[in-house]
């Protein structure tokens, strides 16, 4: 079939199959150029699980560990399979791709595609740990979701995109009507941000870490971390300072529970905070379509503009394999200095008092965004030929 974008609202329903593995050939390459290995002080990973492995920081993640490091890679996600009139999801069509170029480098690759809050999916990841890598020696945690059942309770938890406290007016653009807007946002009740903080908290990482822990498959010293964004002024009503940066606080306790219940394996557990950029969760997020827009217009003309790749391949040479990397008072990485830095941020404001629907197009690079979004999605990649019939149906091995 001759795919072709089909857009609803926030979300693209379809994926391209050569496009998204042009996107994942991409980041392999970006990876191999910058060298990674020599980079970093400390010996890199060598048997990596990513928990959320096939779109995102996630799928950065993942390069970054195979073809930066040459580590063997087990994967989880929950994917779409396509079929003969349907195509898969991206995030399927990123993971065949990566597993066909990662046994081409003879590479160990490996996913489980399933619910990754589940207590199931746990179990089958560790006797797929014991039977191929014997123990894991990084776990990154990359989960981006809107729900969460409970595997004590079986209840379903819903996220909520929510101020806190009190109601917030602001600007947004709706990337669906080319419009730029004024939305009112109601604060959440209490029930609101204790299921957001269910379902993107700290809660199943820890579980995640103890289960694996008791199970014997992680490895003396092993390395963890989860992805969180802070932000600054601009975005702290919407998310910072909101439901789900309430639930991403609940990500340090997190961080030192696991310190504590795995110590006797001395595994290090940190939250990496990295910057904003266009991806399948962060389009679903208010306001954020017109604030990274802006951030793009600001931060090219910086020259400092970054993808997931780069964010993720910095991270582990400055942070995860640095020999005394910085971290704040609650031990989290920084990887969003170039986005959140004073002067970046007054440029940002500056243009964000201005946005008009009129002058959107002029002040913002909505231009880069759409053309990321479309990425996302393995459409827009130079070297795809879009007219061409393609399979749908790809799998993976
Ligand atoms: P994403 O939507 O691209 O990736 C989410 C991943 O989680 C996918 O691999 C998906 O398959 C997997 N997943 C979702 N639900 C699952 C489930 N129930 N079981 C198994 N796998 C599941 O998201 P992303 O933007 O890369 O976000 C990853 C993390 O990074 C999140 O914690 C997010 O808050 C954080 N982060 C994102 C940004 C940003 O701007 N996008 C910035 C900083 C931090």
């Amino acid at each position: 079939m001759v795919i072709k974008p089909k857009i609803r609202g926030f979300i693209c329903t379809n994926a391209h199959p050569a496009g998204c593995a042009k996107s994942v050939e991409n980041q392999i390459n970006y990876v191999k150029s910058q060298d990674v290995k020599s980079k970093s002080e400390l010996q890199g990973p060598k048997k990596v699980l990513v928990i959320g492995s096939s779109t995102g920081y996630g799928l950065a993640s993942r390069i970054t560990s195979a073809f930066g490091y040459g580590a063997k890679t087990l994967g989880i996600c929950f994917e779409k399979e396509p079929s003969e009139r349907k195509t898969g999801t991206a995030g399927w069509y990123n993971t065949a791709a990566f597993h066909d170029q990662a046994k081409a480098a003879g590479l160990y690759a490996e996913t489980i595609n399933g619910d990754a809050f589940s207590d199931d999916i746990k179990k089958t990841t560790i006797e797929k740990i014991k039977q191929d890598l014997g123990q894991v020696d990084l776990i990154i945690y990359s989960l981006a979701s809107p729900r969460r059942t409970d595997p004590d309770t079986g209840e379903v938890y819903k996220s909520t995109l929510k101020p806190v406290g009190q109601g917030y007016t602001t600007k947004t653009y709706d990337t669906d009507k080319d419009k730029v807007h004024e939305i009112t946002l109601e604060p959440a009740n209490q029930d609101e941000i204790d299921q957001t903080v269910k379902v993107m908290g700290g809660e199943d990482w820890e579980r995640w870490l103890v289960m694996l822990n008791e199970a014997g498959v992680v490895a003396k010293g092993a390395k963890t971390t989860a992805y969180t964004y802070i932000g600054k002024e601009l975005t702290w009503p919407i998310y910072g300072q909101a439901t789900i940066g309430l639930a991403k606080e609940d990500l340090d306790r997190a961080a030192s529970a696991i310190i504590d219940r795995l110590k006797s394996n001395n595994v290090s557990a940190n939250v990496s905070s990295l910057k904003a950029l266009v991806t399948q969760a962060s389009s679903a997020i208010p306001v954020m379509p017109l604030y990274i827009s802006l951030i793009y217009k600001v931060m090219k003309e910086e020259g400092t503009h970054e993808g997931c790749i780069e964010q993720i391949a910095g991270l582990y040479t400055t942070c995860l394999y640095a020999a005394n990397p910085a971290v704040d008072n609650m031990n989290r990485y920084h990887m969003e200095d170039n986005e959140t830095n004073d002067a970046t941020q007054a440029k940002i404001k500056a243009l964000w008092d201005r946005v008009t629907q009129e002058n959107f197009h002029d002040l913002s690079d909505y231009a880069g965004y759409h053309h990321e979004f479309l990425n996302l999605f393995g459409f827009d990649i130079q070297g795809v030929d879009y007219e061409a019939d393609v399979d749908p149906v790809v799998n993976w091995s």
